[in-house]
């Protein structure tokens, strides 16, 4: 397995989710855990990382709406 690559069971349709760890980005990230936003098929989940990249834990989330600041 690469490494970086992490599975999990997604919680809403129990499918196994592959999915890569976004290391450049978490290099960034100077709190966690760490918030990821995974899109699967219909549906979103958030994920926090810890400090060493583990899958500290998963929620569903119940809407994706894309908002814009305005200046
Ligand atoms: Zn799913």
């Amino acid at each position: 397995m690469a490494e970086g690559l992490k599975w999990f069971q997604c919680p809403v349709c129990k499918e196994s989710i592959h999915w890569e760890v976004p290391t450049d980005e978490l290099k960034e990230v100077k709190r966690f855990p760490a918030p990821i936003v995974i899109k699967h098929k219909n549906h979103y989940l958030i994920c926090y990382l810890d400090s060493h990249r583990q899958l500290a834990d998963t929620e569903v989330a119940i809407a994706f709406i894309k908002g814009e600041s305005k200046e």
